[in-house]
């Protein structure tokens, strides 16, 4: 893998006001990412050792990549996606020198290096057999080795907790795991709110109301807004109705069905 299949170093414009739901994991975030962060000085003074990284863990769709970026723009970090599985597929040796890229170019500002679908590291360990095992040596060695001083929080991201190997749960890794639940009827409310926040739609507060009674991720809700705006723009209309999101609703069951017969 090259740096540039693996690395996207960016700054974010992702807020944690756009995020619905997951309140207390919010909160947590910004104890244990943001404050370390923001405040060294009072940390170091006070003797603490912030935690270097978090998992979080849980669902698809349900938001891990949006709280590491904004977590990144709470804090004027660069946020650095690095997505393990691309990195894997690189030749021995080639994938090792473009970690210690990733973590060098870390190193040099405050950063949040975010490390996607890390369970693929671990667990197809057979697949990507010598690839996978001198990378987590390499992984362990770069985690280990960031300098004292230096503003660099590791977020890393699995779907598949069961497939994490202990090791890298240890102290000064990722010590602290964050569970990211599908969102329950109330976050689907709020995220569907914000996620219509800027359309007009008929009878908006009764027909959200409804909609959210549906088992959605906040990924499945933003994507039925998006087909429902489609079908709105069909019609040749600026303002959505229960037609447009009943078309979307369909849509998404018939994809669903799909999926399953695959
Ligand atoms: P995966 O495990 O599949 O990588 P993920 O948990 O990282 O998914 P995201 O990539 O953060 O999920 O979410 C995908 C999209 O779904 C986001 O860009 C956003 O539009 C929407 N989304 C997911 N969760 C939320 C949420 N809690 N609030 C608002 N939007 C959300």
């Amino acid at each position: 893998a090259s740096d540039s299949a693996v690395l996207k170093s960016s700054t974010t414009n992702v807020h944690w006001k756009d995020i619905g739901g997951l309140e207390k994991v919010i909160e947590e975030l910004k104890e244990t990412i943001v404050w370390p962060l923001l405040y060294r000085d009072e940390f170091a003074r006070l003797g603490i050792t912030p935690s270097r990284g978090v998992l979080l863990y849980g669902p698809p769709g349900t938001g891990k990549t949006m709280l590491a970026r904004a977590a990144a723009t709470e804090v004027s970090a660069n946020f650095i996606l690095v997505a393990i599985p691309d990195l894997i597929k690189g030749e021995v040796g080639e994938s090792e020198k473009a970690l210690t890229a990733i973590f060098a170019n870390a190193a040099r500002s405050p950063s949040i290096v975010f490390l996607d679908e890390i369970e693929a590291i671990f667990g197809s360990r057979e697949q990507s057999g010598e690839v996978g095992k001198k990378l987590i040596t390499q992984l362990f060695l770069e985690m280990d080795n960031i300098p004292e001083d230096a503003s660099v929080v590791i977020l890393a991201a699995t779907n598949a907790p069961h497939l994490m190997d202990s090791s890298i749960l240890r102290s000064g890794r990722l010590d602290k795991k964050i569970h990211i639940p599908r969102p329950d009827y109330s976050s689907r409310l709020d995220i569907l709110t914000r996620a219509t926040q800027n359309l007009s739609i008929e009878n908006a507060t009764e027909l959200l109301a409804q909609l959210a009674e549906t088992e959605m991720s906040g990924a499945e809700i933003k994507s039925l807004v998006r087909c429902a705006c489609y079908s709105a723009i069909q019609r040749g209309t600026k303002v959505l109705c229960r037609q447009d999101f009943d078309i979307a609703l369909a849509t998404a069951s018939a994809v669903d069905q799909f999926a399953d017969m695959q």
